[in-house]
């Protein structure tokens, strides 16, 4: 079975020509967005689906995650006069954050987002605070359900710990994993061959890159050849 993801950019922060790395989730009926960068919101108003989303996942701050989100929850208050949006912010500090930007950016947040830290039982966040950037508050997000798992990095420097846990992933069966991967070595993404010694034993897709800059050793399977929403 194919998990039902499909992604809407996978680039890096700088490869706009890719669409920043974002996706779509159908889980348990509901139709989930993770990250809303600045190519985002276009994309989505061009494909249709700002009325679709029922909810945001937000891993962390960085513009090329949360650029458009503004521009995604007017929208849908002014234009479509939708309720609030769900927008999970999976740690507290990130949460805190999120909330002070959103009232900086929009006044009284809660006309336009009911923001929450979990979706329980279906949308769990895997705190990875710091390891993507010191000052960042950052968190992955572990989707789970009647036909498996579905685990979401989000921007990190090193394999997601849960990865590492062989009790953990004993617990999660079966997985997929969604994971930051990156061709150059730096402590905020997570370098190619890092990920080599998962590919036998989960199944697991990299995003968060330009698949042009893949060197010829790389063994991690790309979202770009599989999941992708439609050409960019
Ligand atoms: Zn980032």
């Amino acid at each position: 079975m194919k998990p039902p993801i499909a992604f809407i950019g996978a680039g890096g922060a700088h490869d706009v020509h890719l669409g920043n790395s974002a996706a779509l989730v159908e889980w348990e009926g509901k139709t989930f967005l993770i990250d809303c960068g600045f190519t985002v919101y276009p994309r989505l108003v061009q494909l249709g689906l700002i009325e679709k989303i029922q909810a945001v996942c937000i891993t962390h701050l960085h513009d090329d995650h949360i650029g458009s989100l503004s521009a995604l929850l007017y929208h849908r208050h002014f234009i479509s006069r939708l309720e609030p949006l769900l927008v999970i912010a999976g740690t507290p500090e990130l949460h805190a954050k999120l909330y002070t930007l959103l009232h900086f950016l929009m006044g009284e947040v809660e006309r336009f987002a009911d923001l929450r830290l979990s979706y329980p039982p279906y949308v769990e966040p895997i705190p990875t605070n710091r390891l993507h950037a010191p000052h960042m508050p950052s968190c992955g997000y572990l989707f789970s359900g009647k036909g498996g798992h579905l685990l979401y990095s989000g921007d990190i420097g090193e394999p997601i710990p849960v990865l590492k846990d062989p009790s953990w992933k004993a617990q999660h069966q079966p997985l997929w994993a969604f994971h930051d991967v990156a061709f150059r070595r730096s402590p905020t993404h997570c370098y190619y061959e890092e990920l080599h010694p998962f590919v036998e034993e989960v199944q697991i897709w990299g995003y968060h890159c330009d698949p042009a800059q893949a060197p010829s050793d790389n063994r991690v399977p790309l979202v770009h050849s599989e999941f992708l929403l439609a050409a960019l």
